[in-house]
């Protein structure tokens, strides 16, 4: 049975993911995500409903526009196979529940906020804000359901205040990239959010190198953040806990 809800919140996944990937697109440029519906760049014809399906549309207009063959970006069947296949994953890890619901608004928040520091270098506020009020939920409800409160506020505190510190110290991270940490804190408390960061610095300094090998990025360019903030911060969602004991004991503390 699980299965067959897997394959459910996947498609669930994909077809939120085709609508993240217009998010993608116009909150950089103070587009409304609402109207007008999904059109072609190039021609502005509406793209009709059938023409929607997510990542099969493309593979069946081989990735160009029905109307005018205007190409169109990999970049939408990849958000919308991505979307699928990380709600399907926490799905599969947390089973269904309030906290899951909540995760998901987290992930989404996460693949908005990357993809569009990916193409930008820019991290908007009202998609941080998301991310903030569900926190904000999860916390409240998770007290209400365990008594446990202060590991998540910390964790938020923690997390963005690491980051703040680096930013004043190096001016090498954008305050979006303190948003981002102290939002994704709020969900995986104290221990699990230090871990992320610890993470994200890894993963960070393991991609700047790589660009900088391969000469897409010069020493002075300013690295997009947020995506290893979000890829250090699903790490712990999923197996923070986990690494977290195994390290502790280690060093025989646990
Ligand atoms: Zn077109």
């Amino acid at each position: 049975m699980e299965g067959i809800y897997g394959v459910f919140v996947f498609i669930i996944g994909s077809i939120l993911g085709s609508f993240f990937n217009l998010c993608i697109f116009r909150i950089p440029s103070e587009e409304s995500i609402v109207f007008p519906p999904s059109n072609c760049p190039k021609c502005k014809s509406n793209i009709k409903k059938y023409d929607l399906i997510p990542i099969i549309s493309y593979l069946i207009l081989r990735g160009k526009c029905r109307n005018c063959s205007e190409k169109v970006s990999i970049q939408y069947p990849l958000i919308e196979l991505l979307t699928g296949i990380l709600f399907t994953i926490i799905y599969l890890y947390f089973g269904f529940s309030v906290e899951l619901f909540l995760y998901l608004v987290l992930v989404s928040v996460l693949i908005i906020t990357s993809v569009i520091d990916i193409n930008t270098g820019y991290i908007y506020e009202r998609v941080s804000l998301v991310g903030i009020i569900a926190g904000v939920v999860f916390i409240v409800y998770k007290y209400i359901s365990s008594g446990e409160m202060l590991t998540y506020i910390l964790g938020g505190v923690a997390a963005g205040g690491i980051i703040a510190i680096i930013i004043l110290l190096t001016n090498g991270m954008g305050w979006g990239d303190a948003e981002v940490a102290f939002l994704c804190g709020l969900f995986l408390g104290l221990s699990s959010s230090i871990l992320m960061i610890f993470l994200s610095i890894v993963l960070g300094g393991i991609g700047a190198s790589i660009l900088l090998v391969f000469g897409k990025k010069s020493r002075k360019d300013a690295i997009p953040f947020a995506p290893y903030i979000s890829i250090g911060g699903l790490i712990a969602l999923l197996y923070g806990e986990g690494i977290v004991k195994a390290f502790l004991s280690y060093y025989g503390l646990y």
